[in-house]
């Protein structure tokens, strides 16, 4: 008689036990999805871009791209989706605008032919994935993202590239898809100007940098990703690849720092590894906001490099300086504010290479 009700304390408090274990787990599950940091930010490339140089009608169009592109990363981020996907998502977007130099909108090269750019980096892992020179991927960024899942290399370029897409059952477009008269009046500018031995003016020169689009973004385990997709610069020859493909230099990821995509004079963010050297000062202590702004405006402008980034650290805090006059971008914080801003905004520090800063 006393072994049998020990018996059934003992299976009483069993399940007792077991339900306060499941209960505790279901609590705790439940407070990690609703506490979990969200957020996501996005650029359109970064250059001379002036309220005088802008039309209503194209500024309209360019803010409710931004718009879509970053609300698309982040409903992708909502539904629990890891920032990679969020990252992609949001760059589809712009690659398929014509308003971007990215995807469908890309420059062409000397010989009138689109070759795009575009890479990804995990920061959970380091896992990174790359592709250069592709001239028949509708959506680069996604052809980067195959490499790194599905392949043992980084970087693939051109026709190998291109061959690996096909094997991967991605559809090959006509090169007819990326025209757009802008982009190919562009080229003749410059052309006409070489040809003339005249010295491209400055507006032609930021022309050549300008509208690449990229995405860093925090999902709900804390994970950053970082991404960027490019028709690299107008005029461009020999097989020129930019910043945008090289992981540390246009992209880069670490959860224990940050993530970043970078726009700009690709040769400059090359030579000063823009992306991880950024990351590199966060990972060492500096705030992220010093540590892009240090690289941006005072390494950067040193060296008349121009351009900007978007960057993010492992809390969800943001930096998005630039030396240029304007960046595309638009960003959703931690607390689901959003915001799309195109120009300078007031309180922050001047283009400095459009200002009288000394070098
Ligand atoms: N960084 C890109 C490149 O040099 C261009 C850009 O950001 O617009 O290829």
């Amino acid at each position: 008689m006393h072994e049998e009700a020990s018996e059934l304390s003992t299976r009483i408090s069993r399940i007792v036990f077991g339900r306060i274990i499941f209960i505790a787990g279901m609590l705790l599950m439940s407070t990690t999805a609703a506490d979990a940091k969200l957020a996501i930010v996005i650029h359109g490339g970064a250059g001379t871009i002036t309220r005088s140089s802008m039309t209503d009608e194209k500024e309209a169009a360019i803010r409710a791209t931004l718009k879509s592109s970053v609300q698309a990363g982040y409903q992708a981020l909502l539904g629990g989706a890891s920032s990679t996907d969020a990252v992609t998502a949001a760059i589809n977007v712009m690659e398929d605008s014509p308003l971007f130099n990215a995807g469908k909108g890309a420059v062409f090269n000397a010989d009138g032919k689109n070759e795009m750019d575009a890479s990804i980096m995990e920061g959970a892992g380091l896992n990174a994935g790359a592709v250069a020179s592709v001239s028949h991927i509708k959506n680069p960024i996604d052809l980067a993202l195959k490499v790194m899942t599905e392949s043992e290399h980084v970087m693939l370029m051109g026709d190998g590239a291109e061959e690996f897409a096909r094997q991967h059952g991605f559809e090959m477009m006509d090169p007819a898809y990326f025209h757009t008269d802008f982009r190919w009046q562009q080229l003749q500018r410059i052309k006409a100007k070489e040809t003339a031995h005249q010295q491209p003016s400055t507006d032609d020169q930021h022309d050549q940098w300008f509208s690449t689009v990229g995405a860093v973004a925090l999902d709900r385990h804390g994970n950053l990703s970082a991404g960027t997709s490019t028709g690299g610069t107008s005029n461009k020859r020999w097989g020129r690849v930019g910043d945008s493909p090289i992981i540390g230099a246009g992209t880069y990821a670490n959860n224990n720092s940050c993530a970043v995509s970078a726009t700009g004079h690709g040769e400059f963010f090359i030579r000063y590894v823009v992306a991880y050297n950024i990351c590199n000062r966060v990972e060492l202590g500096t705030p992220l906001a010093e540590a892009a702004d240090t690289v941006v405006n005072n390494i950067l402008v040193k060296a008349e490099g121009e351009g900007g980034v978007i960057a993010m650290d492992a809390a969800g805090n943001i930096a998005t300086p630039f030396n240029s006059e304007g960046m595309y971008r638009a960003s959703i914080d931690t607390d689901g504010n959003m915001k799309i801003s195109i120009y300078r905004e007031e309180g922050e520090p001047e283009a400095a290479l459009m200002g009288n800063v000394e070098h």
